[in-house]
């Protein structure tokens, strides 16, 4: 038994240092990705219902490695989260995020954007600070950018989280829970921590017309947004029977394939103005 313990033992800090070794690589390659420009933020436009109009989108991550190809979020962000590399990277997101929302505004279009920021990013004690400063030196109006939180920040932040989004709400900077319904789903803390938006999970979406239960959970989200004030946005809408629904239970933005994929600065405005 204590030879088997050992080899696991063995197996286990074999493992982990591989990991450890592929965490260190992935790190240096997003800080030398960062110096080299190798990342893009795509803008996906969210719609407003009553209106019709695309008045906010969404900055999503690509890395557009010189090997690789295009690689998706979801395969680095995790690891940046892991490895610190996300501070960096964050920062540049924000940065961009700025540069793009006063070009949207110099080529007539009053646009939202809304960052993710993950729990990771909220870690440093003067994440607020610094993101408050990078948005001041382009001078965009504050209420021209929404962050994206998840419930989990809200839930395990504390105290410290909680006085960041304070104070960048306090600035004016709107804030959305995004994939909610997915986390803790204790509802209670919206009546504590005010937020401006929340974004029902694609997962609730993706099967509104044929699932009872998922449509009853729709309706009642979009029905406590209204109570509380907050607005609701539903996220992965595919096809013009969701949107329909979604319009009919008073659902106020959609975003989704149904009305734009994610696209590049370029391929966005040439969107905006073929939508107008
Ligand atoms: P998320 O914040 O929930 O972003 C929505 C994801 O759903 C995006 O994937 C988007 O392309 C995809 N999506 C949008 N509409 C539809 C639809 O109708 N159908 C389907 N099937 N998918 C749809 P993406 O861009 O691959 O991003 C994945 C995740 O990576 C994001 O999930 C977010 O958690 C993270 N991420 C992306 N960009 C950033 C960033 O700039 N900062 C941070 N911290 N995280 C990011
Ligand atoms: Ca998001
Ligand atoms: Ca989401
Ligand atoms: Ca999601």
């Amino acid at each position: 038994a204590k030879r088997a313990g050992k080899n696991r033992i063995f197996f286990f800090n074999d493992h982990l240092s591989q990991e450890v070794k592929r965490h260190v690589q992935v790190h240096n390659e997003i800080l030398d990705g960062l110096r080299k420009g190798q990342f893009e933020l795509y803008l996906q436009p969210i719609m407003a219902l009553s209106s019709g109009r695309v008045s906010k989108c969404e900055a999503l991550v690509r890395w557009v490695h010189p090997e690789r190809g295009l690689i998706s979020p979801v395969e680095f962000i995790p690891v940046a989260e892991q490895t610190g590399a996300i501070k960096p990277l964050g920062e540049w997101i924000l940065d961009e995020a700025c540069h793009l929302s006063n070009q949207l505004r110099e080529s007539g279009h009053s646009i939202q954007v809304s960052i993710n920021r993950s729990v990771a990013e909220f870690y440093p004690k003067d994440a607020d600070q610094r993101w408050l400063q990078i948005i001041d030196s382009h001078n965009v109006p504050h209420d021209m950018i929404v962050f994206e939180i998840t419930e989990s920040l809200l839930m395990d932040g504390g105290d410290s989280q909680l006085d960041k989004i304070n104070m960048l709400r306090g600035k004016g900077i709107a804030f959305s829970i995004d994939d909610f319904g997915t986390g803790y789903s204790a509802i209670n803390y919206l009546r504590h921590y005010p937020v401006d938006y929340l974004k029902i999970d694609r997962s609730f979406i993706t099967d509104l017309l044929e699932d009872e239960q998922d449509r009853t959970l729709v309706e009642v989200i979009i029905k406590m947004g209204q109570t509380l004030g907050i607005r609701v946005v539903a996220e992965g809408v595919e096809d013009q029977a969701q949107m329909d629904m979604l319009k009919e239970f008073g659902c106020d933005y959609i975003q989704g394939f149904y009305l734009g994929k994610p696209l590049p600065y370029d391929e966005f405005i040439a969107f905006l103005s073929g939508d107008s």
